[in-house]
């Protein structure tokens, strides 16, 4: 859930004032009272206050993505814009780290793989440049 209201406003709040919240869906914002914002949070409430409406609740869950996490292939639910704003996906910040790390060495190896054929290359094409000139 995103929330407008900053954490002091909301600390000085009494339970019936109320929260500003963004709909995660359509971007717009909506107000519930602190009362329900403190059930939610505290998990008295199953309430979400992801989205201002029922509608777009269930609009933004038809554009849910399943995946796996990259690095421990636990299932994943994204939305659809974070889905392709991303081509890697992990669960948690540690996943993303490991991965990020072990695929820092690989390049470097692919690059310097890279780099030798490009030297063999450039032999060849003197080699053949040599060739041609006699
Ligand atoms: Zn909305
Ligand atoms: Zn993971």
């Amino acid at each position: 859930m995103q929330v407008i209201t900053s954490p002091e406003e909301i600390k000085n709040m009494k339970s019936r004032d109320f929260i500003e919240f963004k709909c995660e869906y359509c971007n717009n914002s909506f107000k519930r009272i602190k009362k329900i914002y403190s059930e939610v949070l505290t998990g008295k409430s199953s309430q979400t206050l992801q989205y201002c409406s029922h509608e777009c609740s269930s609009k933004s869950k038809i554009n849910q993505i399943k995946c796996n996490c990259k690095e421990c292939n636990k299932e994943l639910i994204r939305n659809y814009s974070g889905f392709i704003n991303f081509t890697n996906h992990f669960c948690n910040h540690s996943c993303a780290a490991k991965f990020g790390n072990r695929n820092k060495t690989t390049g470097y190896r692919r690059s310097k793989l890279e780099l030798s054929l490009e030297a063999k290359l450039k032999d060849k094409y003197q080699f053949y440049k040599i060739f041609f000139l006699k």
